[in-house]
């Protein structure tokens, strides 16, 4: 039986940045773009282009070498030419496969919103269309509030998306903007919409999530027949979100309800990658990710297992709804240190280092690490801390050098012109070979003075850290008030382009961040030393 492609639409970085807190610069951009486009989804749209300047800048370029990069923007003007209106000759200069236009479906928005008139509105959607396909464009058409609209007045919104269909619109996409609409009206209405004339072949669905079933209402779509499905990363979108492509897709690949029917451009093997795709984009945002979130938290397949656990291992199949490696998940079972083990030995394999299960060391590094997890340190996101605690713990890690003091401090002032200065001073007392040195640096912030000072004289070793440069610094606060714990994160890397993250906690923000620096700093010692520093007593 042949089965019906569902195409994937992801507009995370358009509708997405309407995130209360989310301001995506165009490097972000490019990040979740590629990232996106990796993972095989159909359509990235990537703004307005013309309505700020990082849109702008963004579609200067195509971003993405497989999915279809898509524009958006409005529909011509009421009033002016399809070839005289500058916001859409703005879309079409834009480097897109596709550009989606949003056009009001409701009349009441056409009276209110535009102030013209219901023809001219419908005029709009055809020019727009026809202008999208002569410069070589795929045009698609989101009917903003169509839902509603068709509640309000079922023969408008209808002509409304019939326009678009019967000007050569490739999706005419419902939208069910506000989030109100239930499964059992959204599927009422596409069938309507089908029943009208345009192929379910030809529709889309962009929900929200304004009662907590945007990703319901999408899949109420799909079954009443459209075969585009609209929705972002994690469910970021204003208010509650729009539909969560991360739950959609796993459902629409593994349950026998869809997988039997559709199919999508996500392979078996493309959905293991989909935890990471999910988590990646929240480290971006700098946010802790959804440990309960659908198929990708970290407690998705978690059981606090009790007298279970054991049957959990034998027979997960019982507990578990879908396997959790087929979304790049992991089952989570509390049993033994015996389980802990073996996932410390996998771990600690991945990064080439070889322990002994009954190496009495390696039951010291689980109580470590469990220890300092409780006092906020995050493994997870720090690789390179891990990997030094677990080969400091192995006794693998030579005394490179050894921090005698640091001193930071930071100093506002006037300067001599009567301005208001900031200046920040770091001192670090290191001892290299037996040698003592001290190095002073000034720096834009204390952290930078504090890690120029440290980087700046390594004496033997000042070669081999020449090409470090730190890209990312993340601080998240831990508990509430003013004894809050702070965590911090730093991503570095090197002229190889390998790229590795260290974690520090302290109640102290600077000494927090002076951990993680020196993990960063030593980490890249070991690497550049490679096996034979390591393997060294
Ligand atoms: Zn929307």
């Amino acid at each position: 039986m042949t089965r019906d492609r569902i195409y994937l639409f992801d507009t995370t970085l358009r509708d997405g940045q309407q995130t209360p807190g989310i301001d995506f610069s165009v490097e972000d951009k490019i990040a979740i773009a590629g990232m996106l486009d990796a993972f095989g989804i159909d359509y990235v749209e990537g703004g307005y282009p013309g309505a700020n300047p990082t849109d702008t800048a963004f579609f200067a370029k195509k971003r993405t070498t497989t999915s279809s990069f898509v524009a958006f923007g409005m529909t011509k003007r009421a009033g002016v030419s399809a070839s005289n209106d500058p916001g859409l000759a703005e879309l079409l200069q834009a480097r897109a496969d596709a550009i989606c236009f949003v056009a009001k479906s409701w009349d009441y928005h056409v009276r209110v919103a535009l102030g013209c008139t219901n023809e001219e509105n419908i005029d709009a959607i055809r020019a727009s269309v026809e202008a999208a396909k002569a410069a070589d464009r795929e045009p698609l058409v989101d009917c903003e509030h169509f839902f509603d609209g068709y509640k309000a007045n079922p023969g408008y919104a209808l002509a409304c998306a019939r326009a678009a269909y019967d000007s050569g619109a490739r999706w005419v996409v419902l939208c069910d903007t506000n989030g109100g609409t239930q499964p059992g009206e959204i599927r009422e209405v596409v069938a309507a919409v089908i029943a009208s004339g345009i192929p379910g072949d030809h529709l889309g669905i962009h929900a929200h999530d304004d009662t907590g079933q945007a990703v319901a209402n999408s899949l109420a779509a799909v079954e009443a027949g459209v075969r585009q499905v609209q929705g972002t990363l994690n469910g970021i979108g204003e208010r509650c979100g729009n539909a969560n492509l991360v739950t959609i897709i796993p459902t629409l690949v593994l349950k026998p309800a869809f997988a039997s029917r559709f199919e999508t451009a996500i392979s078996p093997e493309g959905l293991e990658g989909l935890t990471r795709l999910s988590r990646a984009f929240d480290e971006l945002l700098n946010r802790a990710p959804n440990a309960q979130a659908p198929y990708v938290g970290a407690s998705a397949f978690a059981t606090k297992a009790g007298i279970h656990a054991s049957a959990i291992l034998k027979e997960p199949q019982t507990y578990e709804h879908v396997p959790p490696q087929t979304v790049g998940n992991a089952r989570k079972v509390m049993v033994s240190d015996q389980g802990g083990k073996s996932n410390f030995i996998t771990e600690l394999q991945r990064r080439g280092i070889a322990v002994d299960k009954a190496d009495p060391r390696l039951d010291t590094l689980i109580s470590r690490v469990k220890e300092r997890e409780a006092e906020g340190y995050a493994y997870e996101g720090a690789d390179a801390s891990f990997e030094l605690l677990a080969r400091r713990t192995l006794g693998r890690v030579p005394e490179f050098f050894k921090v005698d003091s640091f001193r930071c401090m930071v100093e506002r002032r006037f300067d001599a012109n009567g301005e208001l200065k900031t200046v920040s001073e770091a001192i670090v007392k290191l001892t290299v070979d037996g040698e003592e040195k001290m190095s002073v640096a000034e720096g834009h912030g204390p952290v930078n003075a504090l890690d120029l000072a440290l980087r700046k004289d390594l004496g033997k070793f000042q070669a081999e850290i020449e090409d470090l440069e730190l890209v990312d610094y993340k601080v998240r606060i831990l508990n509430g008030g003013t004894e809050a714990i702070t965590r911090v994160l730093i991503e570095s890397r090197d002229a190889a382009g390998a790229r590795w993250w260290t974690v520090g906690v302290s109640d102290n923000i600077i000494d927090a961040s002076f951990q993680a620096l020196l993990d960063s700093i030593v980490y890249k010692l070991v690497k550049a030393g490679g096996e034979a520093r390591v393997a060294a007593p």
